[in-house]
Formats: structure tokens, C-alpha cells, sequence
């Protein structure tokens, strides 16, 4: 597994495992131990899942040391403002069982965004979590965020797949020594993602499955990903991604299938954000 040095000399796994969608208890503590078991070290999580406690029953299960995990949980919009977040990261860590969190991130460029980045500071600077970070912020208000804070951000979860590349932000991450995490890297297999013709014929030219190409793709232009699965088979090939490499043909191939639009979420679009709110008050997690 390669890691990615952050911005402040922490060390993150380039790939994790993503939870968001299992939302059963008794699902979710025996596929994340079954990621842990095929070699995942990275958990991401957020408390709008509501599955950290599973999450933390599985970290306990797996006996794998602390110091070998890197756990990221998020905090959601109305968990923004500084005692609201100061509050959410306490239950986050309660439900997980943790005594310390790798990375703690803003889950939507939401609400009181920086009084929440005020209160992940200060748990920063008293050692609380490794690394913070953010969520779906485009580069204005990433770029924003950097001007008006005191520690940087370390980490921008994005999505980001081939139908939505966002190359000039990642160029202004790097810019701005944010390292970029791509949340649905498959865009959850919409539009046709794993039957593209394209990813299919450079998937059969390495032998390799479309999923191991999109992921080799993120991390071979240095985006860590967080891929989710339920079925051991499938997250055992999401990890073996190790041993081959894209070449130029691919990666202009590749380069052709973006959109420029998102799949998933758009937080620009106003029907976007009452969606987003609709949700705090009748949670339907597949919506989100
Ligand atoms: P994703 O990883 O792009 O796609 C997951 C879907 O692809 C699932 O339906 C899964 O099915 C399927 N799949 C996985 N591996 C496969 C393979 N090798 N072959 C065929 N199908 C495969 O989508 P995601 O779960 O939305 O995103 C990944 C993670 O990013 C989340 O779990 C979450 O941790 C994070 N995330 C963050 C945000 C944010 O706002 N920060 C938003 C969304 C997601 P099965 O499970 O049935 O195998």
C-alpha cells in the first residue's frame, strides 16, 4: 500500500475503504473487519452514516494496532459552528470507541462552516486528530478557507471519476498543499461507469477489472480514492491495484470520457442544497 505524506508530515494511505450506504449495523461491522482482514488500513466514515459504532466494533474485532489504522470520520452540516462540532467530534469518537481520530473532516461547504474549522484547530492542536480537512469545497472556497485559517487543511474529499476529472482544482490543491481524496471513484457505477467501452478495452489490455483502472487512474495522478463494497471480491480487487501502471495512450483515453459535470452532488445548484437539507430532516441515506 502507498501512502501520501499531508501537509503537516502525516502519513495517509493512498486507498481507503469507504462506508457510506451500509447503514446495517451488523453489515458494516463485518465488511469493514473483512477490509481490514484483505489489507485496508484507511476507514472512511462520517456520523451522517450512522455506522460509526459498527465501524469502531470492527476496528476492536480486527485487532489490528491503532497506530497501523488511519480513521476519518465527518462532521455534517447541522453539526457546523464551533461548539456544535467540538460536541459532534466528542460523540464521533464516543460511538467509535477511539481515543484520537486521523482525520476529522467538514462534510459540506454548509452552514457555519468556519466556526466548525475554528473548533477542528483547536482538537488539532491538542492532539485529538492527526489531520483536518474538508469536503466538497470547489476551489474558491477552498482557496477561501486557506486565506482565513490559521492551520491549513490538509485534506479536500471531492467527487472525482472519469466522467468528472476537475483537473484545474487539482492543479489548485496542489497549489495550495491540499491533498485531494476522491469520494465515488466509480460515480456508484452510474452512467455505465463499469461498462465503458473505453475503461473496458484498457482494463482487458492489463488484464485487469475497469474498477482496478479507475482506481490505478486516480492514484497513479496522485488522488488517494476510498472505494466501497460490500462483497469481499470485490474489495479484495479494489486493492490490487499495485502492480500496473497506465500508460500515456491510457491516460489520454481516459481524458476524453470527462464530462466536467458531477454525477453525484452538485453544491452549486440551489435544488442541490435544499436537497441537502431535506435530508436533516428526513434522513433517506441512498439520497445522498
Ligand atoms: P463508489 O465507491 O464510487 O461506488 C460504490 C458502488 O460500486 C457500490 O454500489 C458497489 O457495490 C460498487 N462496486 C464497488 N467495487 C466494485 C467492483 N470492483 N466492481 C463492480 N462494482 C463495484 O461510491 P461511494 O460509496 O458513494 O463512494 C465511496 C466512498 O466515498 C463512500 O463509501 C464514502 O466513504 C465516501 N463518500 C464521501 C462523500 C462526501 O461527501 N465526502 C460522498 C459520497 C461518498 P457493492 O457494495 O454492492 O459491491
Amino acid at each position: 500500500m502507498q501512502t501520501v505524506k499531508l501537509s503537516n508530515g502525516v502519513t495517509m494511505p493512498l486507498e481507503g475503504f469507504g462506508v457510506f450506504q451500509v447503514t446495517d449495523g451488523e453489515v458494516c461491522r463485518r465488511t469493514v473487519q473483512t477490509a481490514l482482514g484483505a489489507g485496508y488500513r484507511l476507514i472512511d466514515t462520517a456520523s451522517s452514516y450512522q455506522n460509526e459504532q459498527a465501524v469502531g466494533a470492527a476496528i476492536r474485532a480486527a485487532g489490528v494496532p491503532r497506530e497501523e489504522l488511519f480513521v476519518t470520520t465527518k462532521a455534517y452540516i447541522h453539526q457546523m459552528g464551533y461548539e456544535k462540532t467540538k460536541a459532534a467530534f466528542a460523540e464521533s469518537l464516543q460511538k467509535l470507541g477511539l481515543d484520537y481520530l486521523d482525520l476529522y473532516l467538514i462534510h459540506m461547504p454548509f452552514g457555519d462552516y468556519y466556526g466548525a474549522w475554528r473548533a477542528m484547530e483547536e482538537l488539532y492542536q491538542t492532539g485529538k486528530v492527526r489531520a483536518i480537512g474538508v469536503c466538497n469545497f470547489d476551489a474558491a472556497r477552498l482557496m477561501d478557507l486557506c486565506w482565513n485559517a490559521d492551520i491549513q487543511p490538509m485534506v479536500n474529499q471531492i467527487e472525482r471519476h472519469p466522467h468528472f476529472q476537475r483537473e484545474e482544482e487539482l492543479r489548485i490543491m496542489a497549489e495550495l498543499g491540499v491533498q485531494p481524496q476522491a469520494w465515488a471513484p466509480f460515480a456508484e457505477g452510474m452512467h455505465g461507469m463499469f461498462t465503458d467501452p473505453v475503461l473496458t478495452s484498457i482494463a482487458h489490455k492489463h488484464g485487469k477489472s475497469v474498477a482496478q483502472v479507475i482506481l490505478r487512474w486516480d492514484i497513479q495522478r496522485g488522488v488517494a480514492v476510498i472505494p466501497k463494497s460490500v462483497h469481499r471480491e470485490r474489495l479484495e480487487e479494489n486493492l490490487d491495484v499495485w502492480d500496473f501502471m497506465l500508460d500515456m495512450d491510457d491516460l489520454v483515453q481516459i481524458a476524453a470520457l470527462d464530462r466536467g459535470q458531477p454525477s453525484m452532488l452538485d453544491p452549486h445548484r440551489p435544488s442541490e442544497v435544499r436537497r441537502v437539507y431535506d435530508y436533516l430532516r428526513n434522513p433517506v441515506l441512498t439520497s445522498l
